[in-house]
C-alpha cells in the first residue's frame, strides 16, 4: 500500500522527524513544504491560530496535498503576554537569540521571581486542502519561569532564560530527547494525533 503524503509547513527538519515517528505505524509520510520549492507564506495573522492556518492554507494550495503546518512562541505574563507571535523577531530587525533573550532580560528588570511567570505555546493546524472550511487544530503548552541570567547550552529560542519548575533547571540544561518528551510542541502534535484519528483522518 503506498504512503499517503501530507506537507508540513516548514524545513524544520527537526520537525519533520518527530512527526513522522509521532505517524509511524500509520500510512503517512510527512514531507517538508521545502521539497516543493515553493515560497514561503507571509505570516500576517495576530495569533498562533492565524499564522498556523495561513502557512498551512499556503502549503495545500500550493502543493495539491493535505497540510499541516504550527506556530509557537513564548507568552510573558508580567509582559501582557508579549513576545507571543513575535518570539522570533522580538528585538527587532537582524533579530536572534541572543538579542532577543537580552531584551526579555531588560523588560523584565526588576520583576520578582513570583511574577515571572511565561509559557511557550505550540498550534498545529491540519488542512484537507487549501479550502478545508474546518481544519484540525491542535494546542500544546509547558508552564515556566523566565530566569534572571541565562543557564545551559541546549535547546534554542528562550530555552536558557526558561526554567522549568518540574525538573529544577532550565530549558537549555535538559537533553533534546527529554525536551521532545515534554515540549509544548510534543503536547500539540499528541492531541493533533488523536483529532486526526478521531476524525477518521488517518
Ligand atoms: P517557530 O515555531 O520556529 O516559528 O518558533 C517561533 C519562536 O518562538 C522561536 O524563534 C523561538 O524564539 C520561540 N520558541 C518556540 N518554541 C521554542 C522552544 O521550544 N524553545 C525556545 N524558544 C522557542
Amino acid at each position: 500500500m503506498s504512503m499517503k503524503k501530507i506537507v508540513l509547513a516548514s524545513g524544520n527538519a527537526g520537525k519533520v522527524r518527530e512527526l513522522n515517528h509521532l505517524l509511524s505505524g500509520y500510512e503517512i509520510e510527512i514531507v517538508p513544504q521545502t521539497q516543493f520549492n515553493i515560497v514561503e507564506a507571509v505570516e500576517d495573522g495576530l495569533s498562533f491560530v492565524e499564522n498556523a492556518i495561513i502557512k498551512a492554507r499556503h502549503a495545500a494550495k500550493l502543493t495539491g496535498l493535505p497540510s499541516i503546518a504550527d506556530d509557537s512562541g513564548i507568552e510573558v505574563d508580567a509582559l501582557n503576554h508579549a513576545p507571543g507571535i513575535y518570539s522570533a523577531r522580538y528585538s527587532g530587525e537582524g533579530a536572534n537569540d541572543q538579542k532577543n533573550n537580552e531584551k526579555m532580560l531588560r523588560e523584565l528588570n526588576g520583576v520578582p521571581e513570583s511574577k515571572r511567570t511565561a509559557r511557550y505555546q505550540c498550534v498545529l493546524v491540519f488542512m484537507r486542502d487549501g479550502n478545508d472550511p474546518m481544519p484540525v487544530i491542535a494546542q500544546g503548552s509547558l508552564e515556566g519561569r523566565i530566569l534572571e541570567s541565562p543557564r545551559g547550552t541546549g535547546g534554542f529560542g528562550y530555552d536558557p532564560l526558561f526554567w522549568l519548575p518540574d525538573h529544577g533547571c532550565a530549558a537549555a540544561e535538559i537533553s533534546l530527547d527529554e525536551k521532545n518528551k515534554i515540549s509544548h510542541r510534543a503536547k500539540a502534535m499528541q492531541a493533533l494525533l488523536q483529532q486526526l484519528k478521531q476524525a477518521h483522518i488517518i
